[in-house]
């Protein structure tokens, strides 16, 4: 029986953690922590990590057609057994510096970038667009990543042909808009709106391009439920909307501009949070979260 302290930490991001288990392989740890308004919160929300595993590993499995993805295994006897069913078992890629990022639909800082310049990331766009505009068709907005704590930047495809290549932006570009397609094209028939999401890329140790990071989680895409699609406004968040709204609530006390960490959430918040992470979970992916592993101790 291994335990997670045996691995050493290679990375540990806001909300998940790496660990090299061997030469090849990694572990990717997912805590149920939440971030709202560029805070990660005090509270966790329980299952979070297991629900974004879960859709993780269920999108690489439906994009296995289309790239090499990293997912090794999610039920390993390597997992320690106190992270099982937030933890992935994957191959080591060098991960290529590109947050690849396909857009459908117009917001975030792709509609700050519009409003101001009519393009994001240098892709021109029509006029006449609003928040939540739906495209003439997906584009690649990539990003690089900045350090943490701080917002990542929206770079033209120029900028990433610089660092990368420009064969391999071309693939990168190719990949994720094929990627974002596919994917968009499932969650629309589960009646949810995939309006952007980012991919991480990186080269196997054969060479291959692969699929890594974690794949169309909340944390990594914008989810919207479709039948309450409404161009024009700001669209309620799948997953993050109670958390953001009692935030900004009178009740949560908190001033949003000032420069204190928002309180804890109290618990029917916590509830309602998890109840809408596990109602996307089985939304998008028809399966039930109860057949997913658990940690056991
Ligand atoms: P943030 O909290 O802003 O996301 P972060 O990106 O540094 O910060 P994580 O996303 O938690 O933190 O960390 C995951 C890291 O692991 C990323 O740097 C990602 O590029 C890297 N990574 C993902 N898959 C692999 C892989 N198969 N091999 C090597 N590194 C990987
Ligand atoms: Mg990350």
């Amino acid at each position: 029986m291994v335990a997670l302290e045996e691995y050493p930490r290679i990375a540990a991001g806001k909300i998940r953690q790496l660990y090299a288990v061997d030469d090849e392989h990694l572990l990717m740890v997912a805590s149920d922590r939440i971030s709202a308004y560029d805070h990660v919160l005090s509270t966790p929300i329980p299952d979070k990590g297991r629900v974004l595993t879960a859709m993780s590993v269920f999108w690489f499995e439906l994009l296995r057609d289309e790239i090499g993805t990293h997912l090794v295994s999610a039920d390993d006897p390597r997992i320690p057994n106190e992270v099982r069913g937030r933890a992935l078992l994957v191959r080591r890629l060098s991960m290529l510096p590109v947050e690849c990022v396909a857009r459908g639909y117009l917001t975030g800082s792709g509609l700050l970038e519009y409003r101001r310049t009519g393009t994001v990331c240098e892709v021109s766009l029509p006029d006449g667009l609003t928040e939540a505009s739906r495209l003439p068709e997906p584009i690649f907005t990539p990003a690089t990543k900045a350090e943490l704590g701080d917002h990542d930047e929206n770079v033209s495809f120029e900028a990433v042909a610089h660092t990368v290549g420009r064969q391999r932006a071309e693939q990168l570009r190719e990949k994720t808009l094929r990627l974002y397609r596919r994917a968009a094209e499932h969650a629309e028939s589960r009646g949810v709106v995939l309006a952007d999401t980012k991919f991480e890329f990186g080269i196997s140790a054969e060479g291959a391009l692969v699929l890594g990071d974690e794949v169309l989680t909340p944390d990594s895409s914008r989810y919207w439920p479709a039948d309450d699609h409404e161009v024009g406004r700001a669209q309620s968040s799948f997953d993050k909307q109670y958390v953001r709204d009692w935030l900004t609530s009178p009740a949560s006390g908190w001033d949003r501009s000032s420069d204190l960490p928002p309180p804890e959430l109290p618990g029917d918040v916590v509830d309602a949070t998890r109840a809408r992470y596990i109602e996307a979970y089985t939304r998008i992916t028809g399966r039930d979260l109860a057949d997913w592993p658990t940690p056991t101790t």
